[in-house]
Formats: structure tokens, C-alpha cells, sequence
């Protein structure tokens, strides 16, 4: 009975600071991850670039007869990088900025 108590003490006695050493490292992530880091982000470039995303088709009436025509849909993205000279390095963002349709309908 005593050799057991004494092995439960020296299981807590090893066990213990392990624990704590977790916890504290856990405390300083956190720390480090929830301070706000100060960046200084700067537009380096702008870029557009259109994309096909499909097609629809829309009808219209000439003469009285229905026509059918192929309407391509095109996505214009902006595209910015900015640049934080403070750690030399980017990051971007995508912003859409049009959806353009290649033909002139009203539906
Ligand atoms: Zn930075
Ligand atoms: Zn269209």
C-alpha cells in the first residue's frame, strides 16, 4: 500500500510540470497570435483580367420570327497586391468587378 502511494506521488510530481509547461506555451501562442501585428500594407500593383464563366442562350424577335443567339458571360476580376515593407512581404485580393455579357439583350 505505501509503495503504491508513493508511486501515485511520483507519477503526479512528473506528470505536473509537464502540464504546466503546456499550458504556458499555450498561453504565450495565444499571446502571439491574438496581438496585433502591425503590417504596412501598400497597393504594389492593380491588374484586371476578364474570364469566360459560360454561355446562355437568349432570343429575340426580328421580323416577327424569334431568333436564338449565344450569349458569352465574362467575369471582370481586379486583382490588387499589397506590399508591407515591415516583414517584406504580400498579400492580394480578388474583387469582381463586372459581369459582363458579350451581347446586348434584356433578359
Ligand atoms: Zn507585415
Ligand atoms: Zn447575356
Amino acid at each position: 500500500m505505501k509503495k503504491l502511494l508513493l508511486a501515485t506521488g511520483l507519477t503526479i510530481l512528473v506528470i505536473l510540470p509537464i502540464y504546466v509547461d503546456e499550458s504556458e506555451a499555450a498561453v504565450e501562442k495565444l499571446e502571439f497570435d491574438t496581438t496585433a501585428t502591425q503590417h504596412n500594407w501598400k497597393i504594389y500593383s492593380t491588374d484586371y483580367e476578364e474570364i469566360e464563366v459560360g454561355s446562355h442562350e437568349y432570343t429575340y424577335w426580328k421580323n416577327f420570327i424569334r431568333h436564338k443567339r449565344t450569349c458569352q458571360i465574362s467575369h471582370r476580376i481586379k486583382t490588387v497586391v499589397y506590399y508591407c515593407d515591415e516583414h517584406d512581404h504580400t498579400k492580394s485580393e480578388t474583387f469582381l468587378e463586372e459581369i459582363i455579357h458579350s451581347e446586348k439583350h434584356r433578359d
